[in-house]
Formats: structure tokens, C-alpha cells, sequence
């Protein structure tokens, strides 16, 4: 007898995903990540990128990093905890305390590694998270790598929070407890309920979390879904990305100063894995300061999305309920929606299918993130593809 050998197993699990149709396949691009992209050759509105504030190829960022790059060199050098911290990490971190409204922030390599480092930092075994169902895969991961129990809430239902707290407490299993939301759910692009989850965290005792890397840069004039209800005091941990709307790499927790202290010193991808490139560190703070000073690099955001959604909905498709810029059109079936994208993208519209497991099945989706930097055409030229095709396959 032997154990099965990574060819085996890699041969087996491959062809099962493919069968499955759950296999990845990633296309290249030519040139950058803008609000038109190239395929083999092929021009492209880009409606899959993250990238909502058109921050990932604007010159000034691209200045800032190539001058720290100069300055400081293209690496870290080490953790910090071991070679010291650069200039430009201490800067970038009170810049984002300012941008959140907290007294401290501390920035990672990346918002995955925030919820990998606060989350265990914080919960431990004997303690229990509440968490909502559909949380991003980091948040899901980082619980589990806490070791404390895991109780799934269901979706933005406050009463079944309420309830599950209740319980939490009343069982007197746990030490701690805490709430962690997404801010904002990136696949219907619904809005975590702030206040009352404030206030439901306020009355027990919880620790409230709140992941906003889809929140940041869109909601609350930039400053992200906490701020966008007021709640920044009330709001125990804030995380954001800077991969998203703030358009380079990294990810940041803000909160009280006592919560840095102790994740500097306790959070796991802090001090083991080498800090943000000093030119990542300085194009995330001038993006950030170039995002409070210029209130309109926003509204132009919002300006193309509500202009993106209602010109999708005029012409007859269900773009679901979503509060912020993203914009998925839904037509349930699974096989139907990779047929859609597939023909969104040969007609010059890139846009990715979403179907079950990331989302509930028979809720298949196409996701369009419009974004600050498409031009009126690039939307317009969207939209008349969007409705070439709907009438096409009959779905319009
Ligand atoms: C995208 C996302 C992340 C990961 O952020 P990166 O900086 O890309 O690692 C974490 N949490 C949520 C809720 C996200 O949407």
C-alpha cells in the first residue's frame, strides 16, 4: 500500500473541477488594467475590475511610487518588527486612521492577510464569532484559523443576530464574542446595517468587525460604509483594502490605538511576512489623499454607475437591489449566464459569470463594476452590447 501521490491526486481533482465546470481559466491582457483592456488583440469595455476609482493607472500614483521606489528601494528589507519600519509605512497608517476616523490604523500586505492576522489576533479558542453567511472567503478563513466556535447568521437578518447573540451569551460557553461583516456584499452590492448592528454589538458586548473593501472609496464620500451611517466611534474594527477603489495593493485595520498596539504585536502576517513595497505604501497614501481632497473623483464614480444601472434597467434586465456601484444583471439559470458572458465578451464587453457556489444557486449573475474612469462612450458601447445580446438570446 502507498498514499496517492500528488500526480494522482492533482490528475483526479483537475479533471473532477473541469467536469464540474469549476476550473479556472485566466485570461492575459496586453498592456494595463484600465477601463478598456486587451484580449488577444481584442479591445474590451472592462466591467470585471475592482478598480473603482480608476486609481490603478492614474500618473500622479504612478509619480508617487516610482519617487518612493527611488528613495527607499523597490523592498521592505524584512518584517518590521525585525529591520524597523520605513517612514513611509508610519505615514500611510496615520494618513488611514485620518481617512477612517479612528485613532490608529495598521496596513498589510494585502486585505486577505487582514483578515487573517486581526481576526485570530483578537478571537481565540473559547470565544465565538457570529457571522453573516455570506462573508468574503478571508473572513470565513480567518475565523476559522482563530480556533473559536463559528456561528453563521443568516444574511443581513438582524433578528436572527440578535437571537444567536442571545444565545451565545445565555449558553456561558464563550469569553468573547464578535459580529464580522462584509461592508459591503460584493455580489448583489447590498449595505451591511450599520447602526443596528452598532447597537445590537453595544447591548451585548460584542466586538463588532466590519470588512469594508468594497465599501471604501464608494460609500460615505470616499470614506466607507461606517462613515457613510456615522458610526465610526461605534465600530470596534474597521478593514479596509487598498487594492480596491484606493487602486494599488495592501490592506489596513482601523481602530482604537490600544487594538494597533496589540495586533503589531500579535497579528501573525504582521510579523511574518514582509511589509507593503515602499512604492505600494506611497501610491495607497497619495491615493488616499488624493480621494478626500477631490470629492469629485467619487461622485464620478457614482455618476457612471447610476448612469450604467439605469440605462441596464431601461432596457429590461433585473439588476437586483444593489446600494452601491456594482451592478449585477440576474437571470438565475447557471448554464444561461456563461452563455451570456460568453457572448458579452466576444462582442466587446469583459465581464465575468457568477454562479453557484459563489453565489446561491439558480441566482446566476453576470457582475459589472463601472467605474470612475469609463467615459460616456465606453458605458454607451456596454449597454448597446448588453442589449444586442438580450435580444439575441431572448432574455430582454
Ligand atoms: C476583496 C476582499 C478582500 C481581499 O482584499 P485584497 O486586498 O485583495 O486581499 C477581503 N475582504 C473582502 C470583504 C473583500 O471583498
Amino acid at each position: 500500500m502507498r498514499a496517492m501521490d500528488l500526480e494522482e491526486f492533482l490528475d483526479t481533482s483537475l479533471s473532477d473541477l473541469k467536469e464540474k465546470g469549476l476550473y479556472n481559466t485566466i485570461d492575459v491582457l496586453s498592456g494595463a488594467n484600465g477601463p478598456e483592456i486587451e484580449i488577444e488583440g481584442k479591445k474590451l469595455v472592462n466591467l470585471a475590475s475592482n478598480n473603482y476609482l480608476g486609481m490603478a493607472t492614474r500618473e500622479e500614483l504612478i509619480e508617487v511610487a516610482n519617487k518612493a521606489t527611488e528613495e527607499y528601494g523597490v523592498g521592505a528589507g524584512a518584517v518590521r518588527t525585525i529591520n524597523g519600519t520605513l517612514q513611509i509605512h508610519i505615514d500611510l497608517e496615520k494618513k488611514l486612521a485620518e481617512f477612517k476616523g479612528t485613532e490608529a490604523a495598521i496596513a498589510f500586505q494585502s486585505g486577505f492577510n487582514c483578515n487573517m492576522g486581526a481576526i485570530p489576533a483578537v478571537m481565540k479558542k473559547g470565544d465565538a464569532i457570529l457571522s453573516d453567511e455570506l462573508n468574503h472567503a478571508s473572513i470565513i478563513d480567518g475565523c476559522r484559523l482563530s480556533g473559536a466556535k463559528i456561528i453563521r447568521v443568516k444574511h443581513q437578518d438582524m433578528d436572527d443576530l440578535r437571537e444567536k447573540a442571545k444565545a451565545a451569551i445565555e449558553s456561558g460557553e464563550y469569553k468573547k464574542i464578535m459580529y464580522v461583516t462584509d461592508g459591503v456584499f460584493s455580489m448583489d452590492g447590498d449595505l451591511a446595517k450599520i447602526p443596528e448592528i452598532a447597537d445590537i454589538c453595544e447591548e451585548y458586548g460584542l466586538i463588532s468587525y466590519v470588512d469594508d473593501a468594497h465599501g471604501s472609496g464608494v460609500m460615505g464620500h470616499g470614506h466607507g460604509t461606517v462613515k457613510h451611517f456615522g458610526c465610526e466611534k461605534r465600530i470596534n474594527m474597521q478593514i479596509g483594502t487598498l487594492s480596491k477603489a484606493v487602486g494599488v495593493v495592501g490592506g489596513y485595520v482601523a481602530g482604537s490605538q490600544k487594538l494597533i498596539d496589540w495586533l503589531k504585536s500579535q497579528a501573525r502576517p504582521f510579523l511574518f511576512s514582509t511589509s507593503l513595497t515602499p512604492g505600494a505604501a506611497a501610491a495607497a497614501k497619495k491615493s488616499i489623499e488624493m480621494l478626500m481632497e477631490n470629492p469629485s473623483i467619487v461622485e464620478k464614480l457614482w455618476d457612471n454607475a447610476n448612469y450604467f444601472k439605469a440605462e441596464l434597467k431601461k432596457i429590461g434586465y433585473d439588476i437586483g437591489n444593489s446600494e452601491t456601484p456594482i451592478t449585477p444583471v440576474i437571470l438565475g439559470d447557471e448554464n444561461a449566464t456563461q452563455k451570456f458572458a460568453a457572448r458579452l465578451i466576444e462582442e466587446g464587453v469583459y465581464v465575468k459569470p457568477i454562479v453557484y457556489p459563489t453565489v446561491p444557486l439558480g441566482t446566476g449573475r453576470v457582475r459589472n463594476m463601472p467605474n470612475a474612469a469609463h467615459t460616456k462612450e465606453m458605458l454607451d458601447r456596454a449597454v448597446a452590447i448588453y442589449e444586442k445580446v438580450g435580444k439575441e438570446l431572448k432574455l430582454i
